[in-house]
């Protein structure tokens, strides 16, 4: 039988798009791509007081700019919505009435209070904390006494004994003793459904063919499968994809830095770029072949290669295949890229011409790693106000004839009326003729008076970029500034 594919990512709103969430959605993504099935993004709402707007915001544009499109689920609607959990509320009550009524869910009318009470004790005696399953005994007639007294939670009855396995995808035969399993809640006395139980209601009624996420997941399993065949219905494939880890070997979290996907747009990183690496943390294509596009990886992903150890997340990688995706872009894109960039982080750019950018870009080259390089690298350029880098200035205090030079160097430039890359190197070469010194001094010291930095792009790209005045006023700056810090060189 070849049951269509339909995947899903079903994140809960309750905090950012982590980078682990990232990847679980791009397995989905691609498993589905590569199959010619659906991707579905559910929304596990259940827990309002956990839930925000501002997380679901987050999420939604992180997927967006990952390019992680969905098929079906917010805002694209589809066949099986609606695609929020707190939406369905009604869908879970008549699974968990039809539950309750083939017998394999009961009333619980324990409170949190007795049951916390009940825990302490079981803990104290060394017992792995359980639902001793008080409420699953009560006949019909105390069962409604109960009722009449306020709401009950549901729970479902599992089997005592035998186990419950499945052939996960990715870590081959997995099997769970049914007896370390709980009666676990499905439905709270409020009405809200717990994870497993509002999963597989919506798994099963949205056709989901293979449930594939991160392995952390693995001990709900058991529970789902139980809950599947409690309720006759055909349960989906598994794949559960290993954690990510940390340098340190520790599951990836804040500690190692950041975590989530919306810093990694912030700190510069392309989204092909994020994404071939989060590919790669798990995948394999032939061992080798490690830069990848996204389509390239929706024709080529196969889930049966997801492996089953945990990777780490290294971010050098990171760097280099950002780098990477940045070089194989086409200029214009690259320079598109970096001004949208620099917009959203803040820098005016208003008055500044799109060859200016380009200038940029063009000046910090094969350096450019990461989008935030252009700041980083052209800050001397973007910020009215230098920046001088301590070790730089102490390094253009040793040269006796700094001030000299410096100030020379600006009455030549002022008398340059073309300020071109090549009228530039012309009249720096012919300075440092005139006064017999090296044009690589001369252009190390300028470098320093311009960038507060002793490297730099190229000395007249840096030139180029600041403009007539700003270079003219740099240069005299330094020169004054290394006078007044040796008075008696002055004579
Ligand atoms: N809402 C769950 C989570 O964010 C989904 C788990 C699943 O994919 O079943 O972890």
């Amino acid at each position: 039988m070849n049951t269509p594919v339909r995947v899903r990512f079903a994140p809960s709103p309750t905090g950012y798009l982590h980078v682990g969430g990232a990847r679980t959605a791009l397995y989905n993504y691609l498993f589905a791509r590569n199959q010619g099935g659906v991707f579905v993004l559910r929304i596990e709402d259940t827990d309002a007081a956990r839930s925000t707007d501002e997380s679901l915001a987050a999420i939604f544009d992180s997927m967006k700019w990952l390019g992680l499109s969905w098929d079906e689920g917010p805002g694209v609607g589809g066949p099986f919505g609606p695609y929020f959990q707190s939406q369905r509320r009604d869908h879970y009550g008549i699974h968990a009435q039809a539950l309750v009524e083939a017998g394999r869910a009961y009333p619980c009318f324990c409170t949190a209070a007795e049951l916390e009470e009940r825990r302490k004790q079981m803990a104290e005696r060394g017992e792995a904390p359980k639902y001793d399953r008080r409420c699953r005994g009560l006949d019909a007639a105390e069962r409604e006494r109960r009722a009449r007294q306020g709401p009950a939670a549901i729970r479902f009855a599992l089997p005592d004994q035998g186990e419950t396995d499945w052939d996960d995808v990715v870590r081959g035969n997995v099997a769970f003793q049914n007896q370390v399993l709980d009666d676990f809640v499905v439905v709270r006395s409020d009405g809200r459904p717990t994870y497993n139980f509002a999963c597989v209601v919506d798994d099963h009624e949205m056709q989901i063919s293979h449930v594939i996420r991160g392995d952390d997941h693995i001990s709900n399993t058991p529970r789902q499968i139980l809950l599947y065949q409690a309720l006759g219905w055909h349960g989906p494939r598994f794949a559960h994809v290993p954690m990510i880890l940390g340098a340190d070997g520790s599951r990836l979290s804040k500690r190692h830095g950041a975590t989530s996907v919306a810093a990694y747009r912030e700190m510069g990183y392309l989204p092909s770029a994020l994404l071939n690496f989060l590919a790669l943390l798990g995948w394999s294509y032939d061992g080798t072949q490690e830069l990848f596009t996204l389509a390239e990886l929706e024709r080529l992903f196969r889930l049966e290669r997801v492996g089953s150890n945990a990777s780490v997340f290294n971010l050098e990688k990171l760097d280099w295949m950002n780098g990477q995706h940045l070089k194989r872009l086409p200029e214009s894109e690259r320079i598109r890229l970096v001004s949208e960039y620099l917009k959203e982080r803040g820098w005016d750019l208003s008055s500044r011409s799109p060859e200016w950018t380009a200038m940029l870009v063009r000046a910090i080259g094969d350096r450019m790693k990461k989008l935030s390089d252009a700041e980083v690298h052209g800050a001397f350029a973007l910020r009215d106000r230098l920046e001088m880098e301590e070790s730089a200035w102490a390094s253009l205090r040793e040269r006796s004839n700094a001030a000299e030079l410096l100030d020379a160097l600006a009455a030549r430039l002022e008398a340059d009326r073309e300020f071109s890359l090549e009228s530039l190197e012309r009249e720096m070469r012919a300075l440092a003729a005139e006064r017999g010194v090296k044009a690589g001094e001369l252009i190390g010291m300028a470098r320093v008076a311009l960038t507060g930095r002793t490297v730099s792009p190229g000395i007249f790209e840096v030139m180029a970029l600041l403009g007539p005045e700003r270079t003219i006023a740099r240069l005299e700056q330094a020169a004054s500034r290394w006078r007044e810090a040796s008075p008696r060189a002055r004579v």
